[in-house]
């Protein structure tokens, strides 16, 4: 290590302020035809006809995919979604290449994006520079003198979340306010932490703990400390990470605005927080402090505030260096990246590493998303799969509306609500209307760790400096999630919209080639799913601008509970794995959009067919087709320690159980299949729920 320089000097922006603008360019039309690839998804060679639909339904629609698809070795699970991804990581590694070749103007998409490949692909450099990247701060936290410190905590605090996107202690954000959806709000929260909220404290999850424990105390050796030195430190980080989780809300609570939107002074948040200066973390990030801010979990500061007060000094200095060493790990030499690797890979049970390239192909759509995506859509996405889906959109809204207008359970002040709502529903298809521009940003061919901290810093402090600003909306930028590289389609209450992203409109959810029963009753009930989300539980709080308003009556909330605890006692009742089922309430949004998506879908399908012949095609009706196509999109499997993770923290059901549970409900599907009281798939018409 000795006779390597350190890492280059590395200014993150070219010219000083650029930052703070709200930057964007024009969009660029999509010139390029999709490529061919191999057709995933929907095909009745999926099927296993030996199985009685009536008996297993889900069976009978995958059994030959289940019996032919192993999950790859460096996969959590296979299914619909990661199929995608890997077909998807090839269209993007030949993206990336041909940047990298391409030898393109400083600053532009391809001259980041290939700067960005070549420096993480030489591994020698990294295994050169070791830790060495780390060593400022490092030392920074060797030096801070503890306790009593408050202002050098907040501004170390501060420093931690701008260079490593996150810090252990508080981490402070800026967020439209909920209630007023045109102007943004400061949040103040307790910092990040590593391991899922369930994984400190349930007892099945000791397995992990133990993981853990052995990851933290291999990555401290590697620093330097002894043996038992390094076990101390692991218990120091494990325990108190288990104290402040035992604050964390619970999913459901997170998303529920009557638990967090916690409006209150600057002065008011510093009392749950007296231990750390939170005006020093403000000014360490460039922050003015504000009048109100917004806290949606007091009880977890306060429980950070617990920590600071009776730790010691070395324990708090412990949990810092952790989040240090672990926070950026993937992007430092041998042994630490090795390290992070092995146990993210045990921790899943997977049998290998996922391929350099791949690791890389998915940072570049993360990081340096933006101008990857604009590069995507000119290459995959043809302006008539656009148009095509837009056309799609407007049959299921149409059909949405319909069916408010009859809808026998809502009440006419609640129906003209929705009714209002709907209206102002933006969808839109593929890519937002402005790229984000990104050219500021240094990118070197030779800094792998100094690029992946400076195009955090921009997104933060681009974000940061929205603060007492107009609300700008940016549509299909929140990587990992919702990009246009990303597969999904996500509704978003806060700004009653919709993004259905460039890359989910692709096999197997949309075959441009296919019949409509296919496609409706695939991306077509993925587009009916989220439009049902602005009308649930969830969204059925936020009005049509995205503030936080009940619009519906008590009759109306009481009627949709009455279909809902419908749904909480079927999926509570459906196993997962020997003994663990799915948590009925956790997933009963997600269940509820399934069961509307596929209703709407199958609804407008008849529509968009009325009057036209329907022939029967490999055998199948066109309802028969549209429900198999709906469990082929669903075709999953998971390893056991995925499954059980999913089950704690998503709000969707598995894979497994959406291919056929939100079926049962539909009459359509009793009569393509000709279901009889007894079958297993049976469902008496009583116990079916229509909600939409
Ligand atoms: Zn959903």
């Amino acid at each position: 290590m000795n006779a390597v320089r350190a890492r280059p000097l590395h200014a993150c922006a070219d010219a000083l302020g650029l930052y703070g603008a709200a930057l964007a360019t024009a969009v660029a039309a999509p010139g390029g035809a999709a490529a061919k690839e191999a057709v995933l998804g929907y095909s009745p060679a999926n099927m296993d006809k030996r199985v009685s639909p009536r008996q297993d339904f889900y069976r009978y629609a995958v059994g030959n995919w289940l019996d032919r698809t192993g999950i790859p070795a460096s996969e959590p699970d296979i299914g619909a979604f990661n199929q995608i991804e890997i077909n998807l990581d090839r269209q993007v590694l030949k993206l990336i290449k041909d940047a990298a070749a391409a030898n393109a103007a400083p600053g532009s998409p391809r001259q980041q994006i290939g700067d960005y490949w070549r420096a993480a692909m030489d591994l020698k450099r990294l295994d050169e520079l070791g830790i060495k990247p780390l060593q400022d701060d490092l030392d920074r936290i060797a030096a801070l003198t503890l306790p009593g410190n408050n202002a050098a905590l907040g501004d170390l605090s501060g420093r931690l979340q701008i260079g490593y996107g996150f810090s252990p202690l508080v981490g402070v954000g800026v967020d439209t306010d909920a209630k007023n959806s045109s102007a943004y709000l400061l949040t103040i929260s307790a910092g990040q932490q590593w391991l899922d909220r369930d994984d400190y404290a349930k007892p099945d999850r000791q397995r992990v703990r133990d993981l853990y424990l052995g990851y933290i105390g291999s990555m401290m050796r590697s620093t330097g400390l002894s043996e038992q030195d390094a076990e101390a430190a692991a218990r120091t980080v494990l325990s108190i990470e288990t104290e402040i989780s035992a604050a964390q809300l619970t999913p459901l609570q997170a998303i529920d605005p009557d638990v967090t939107y916690n409006i209150m002074s600057l002065a008011e948040a510093q009392a749950l927080i007296p231990a750390l200066d939170l005006s020093a973390q403000l000014q360490a990030v460039g922050i003015t402090p504000p009048a109100t801010v917004q806290v949606p979990n007091i009880a977890a500061l306060k429980a950070v505030n617990k920590v600071l007060g009776t730790r010691s000094p070395d324990e708090i200095r412990t949990l810092l260096r952790w989040h240090v060493l672990t926070g950026r790990a993937s992007f430092l030499g041998q042994p630490w990246r090795g390290l992070d690797e092995a146990f993210k890979r045990q921790r899943m049970d997977l049998q290998a590493d996922k391929p350099r390239e791949r690791e890389v192909t998915f940072e570049v759509a993360v990081l340096l998303f933006s101008p990857l995506s604009k590069l995507y859509v000119e290459a995959y996405f043809p302006e008539s799969t656009r148009r095509d889906m837009t056309q799609m959109v407007g049959y299921i809204k149409d059909e949405f509306e319909r069916r408010l207008r009859s809808n026998p359970w809502l009440d006419e002040p609640t129906r003209a609500a929705a009714l209002d709502k709907l209206a102002k529903v933006d969808i839109q298809v593929g890519y937002p209307r402005e790229w984000i521009d990104y050219g500021p940003v240094v990118i070197r061919p030779d800094d792998y760790f100094g690029n992946a901290v400076c195009l955090g810093e921009f997104r933060q402090r681009r974000r940061l400096a929205r603060l007492g600003q107009p609300v700008v909306v940016e549509r299909f930028a929140s990587p990992p999630f919702t990009t246009p590289t990303s597969v999904n389609a996500a509704y978003s209450p806060q700004t009653n919209s919709i993004d259905i992203t460039a890359a989910i409109v692709q096999p197997p959810f949309y075959f441009p080639t296919a019949d409509a029963s296919v496609n409706y009753c695939t991306i077509g009930a993925v587009i009916g799913h989220e439009l049902t989300h602005g009308f649930d539980s969830n969204g059925s709080r936020y009005g049509p601008a995205g503030n936080l308003r009940d619009w519906w009556t008590p009759q109306a909330k009481a009627e949709f509970e009455k279909r809902t605890d419908v749904l909480v006692q079927q999926y509570s009742a459906l196993t997962l794995l020997p003994g663990l089922t799915q948590d009925g309430e956790l997933t009963l949004t997600e269940n509820t959009a399934d069961l509307g998506g596929i209703t709407l879908a199958h609804a407008a399908l008849h529509r968009a067919l009325a009057g036209k012949p329907q022939p029967k095609i490999d055998g199948l009706t066109t309802d028969q087709r549209c429900f198999v196509a709906w469990a082929q999109m669903w075709a999953y499997k998971g390893r056991p320690e995925r499954v059980r993770s999913l089950a704690s923290t998503d709000f969707h059901a598995s894979s497994t159980l959406r291919g056929f549970a939100p079926l049962l409900h539909l009459d359509a599907f009793h009569r393509a299949f000709g279901t009889r009281p007894g079958d297993p798939m049976w469902r008496a018409p009583k116990d079916r729920v229509v909600i939409w």
